[in-house]
């Protein structure tokens, strides 16, 4: 691991006056000194964050959520107000890692980990991502658990985050602290897909300081579900997973948020199938419709052509558990 020098920073100024050149900001560490011992990271300067005081869950006045940035994954989960109002994101973390991770996880951590694409992590490999330019492997050789949506000529990583896909479900916004003063990112939109740009996982420029994220008040998100398909019962990332809320009446769906994960460069937003359940008959043959409408766009590469029934088959799975917990609910 190349030397660097250690800072930690007491509060967001001083965090982004330090984080300047070859410098990065620490959370928990559980992905970047990964990424330094293989070589794939090797920043002059760590701002650790960990001691800035953001690591809090405020109510906003409009009914949502402000989670600070330095919120350990754990907690986050483990949160009433977010077992409450917001379970699909409970579970994403809980389904995330292990305990002793989430217990060191971030809440920007987490949103800012890198793909698990294996070129990318090794060093003797080439990889658009990690040295562009350099060519992507991955497109002839291993890519069982890489994109099928959205990728490009250059990169066909997936982002590896639960805890995102259940936010750009939610239409979330990312507040950050930069060089300029601070802004808010809606998600979807904080992740980028990779165009000819593989190596930029995010539209966050250089210093920038992740300092919370905010939920949008969604009462009906009360009525949600994450279900993740994994290699292995834990410890392993997803091959796809979904995070769907949704509101029915009478039979008839009046709104929904749908994201599914391991399947894109982002967290994707699933708006097509979105767009075909609002007003539509909560039926079966209605659910299967709109998990094709959203999967048609799928370009899979051979070795990962499963994920696209996969995908929709868990879609449609999801949706039945929550129109089946409606219904039971309602009677
Ligand atoms: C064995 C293993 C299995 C895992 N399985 C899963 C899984 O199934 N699902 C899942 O979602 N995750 C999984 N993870 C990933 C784990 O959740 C991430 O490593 C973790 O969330 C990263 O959080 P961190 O705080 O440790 O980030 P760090 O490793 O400290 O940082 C990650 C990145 O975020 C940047 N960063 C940190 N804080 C800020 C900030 N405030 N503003 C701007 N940039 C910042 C850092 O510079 C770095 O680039 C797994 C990890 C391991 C090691
Ligand atoms: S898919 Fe992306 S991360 Fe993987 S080798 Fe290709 S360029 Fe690198």
């Amino acid at each position: 691991m190349r030397p660097f020098v250690y800072q930690r920073a007491a509060d967001v100024p001083s965090a982004v006056m330090a984080c300047t050149g070859q410098a990065m900001y620490l959370g928990g560490g559980t992905n970047l000194v990964d990424l330094m011992r293989l070589g794939v990271a090797a920043p002059e300067v760590l701002v650790d964050v960990t001691r800035v005081p953001f690591d809090t869950i405020e109510e906003t006045p409009g009914g949502g959520l402000l989670i600070g940035a330095g919120l350990r994954n754990s907690d986050l989960a483990a949160h009433p107000l977010v077992l409450r109002n917001y379970p699909m994101l409970a579970q994403a973390v809980v389904a995330g890692g292990s305990g002793q991770i989430r217990n060191m996880a971030t809440v920007a951590g987490n949103l800012l980990q890198r793909t698990r694409c294996s070129y990318f992590q090794d060093i003797t490999k080439p990889c658009n991502k990690r040295v562009p330019g350099s060519g992507c492997p991955a497109r002839e050789g291993d890519h069982r658990n890489l994109a099928i949506l959205g990728h490009s000529e250059a990169c066909v990583a997936t982002h590896p985050s639960d805890m995102a896909v259940p936010l750009a479900a939610l239409g979330a916004v990312v507040h950050v602290e930069g060089r300029g003063g601070p802004r808010e990112i809606p998600m979807p939109g904080f992740h980028r897909l990779p165009g000819d740009e593989p190596d930029r996982d995010t539209v966050l420029e250089p210093g920038d300081l992740v300092t919370a994220v905010e939920l949008p008040a969604l009462p009906f998100a009360a009525r949600s579900r994450y279900r993740k398909v994994r290699d292995r019962a834990s410890f392993a990332f997803a091959v796809v997973s979904v995070a769907v809320a949704l509101d029915m009446a009478d039979g008839v769906v009046r709104d929904c948020r749908i994201a599914l994960g391991g399947v894109a460069h982002a967290p994707w937003r699933a708006e097509r199938a979105e767009a075909a359940l609002r007003g539509a008959p909560a039926t079966a043959g209605e659910f299967a419709r709109a998990a094709e409408a959203e999967l048609a766009q799928a370009s899979p590469l051979p070795r990962n052509a499963f994920k696209v029934p996969l995908a929709r088959n868990v879609l449609v799975r999801t949706l039945l558990d929550l129109m089946i917990h409606d219904n039971g609910e309602a009677s």
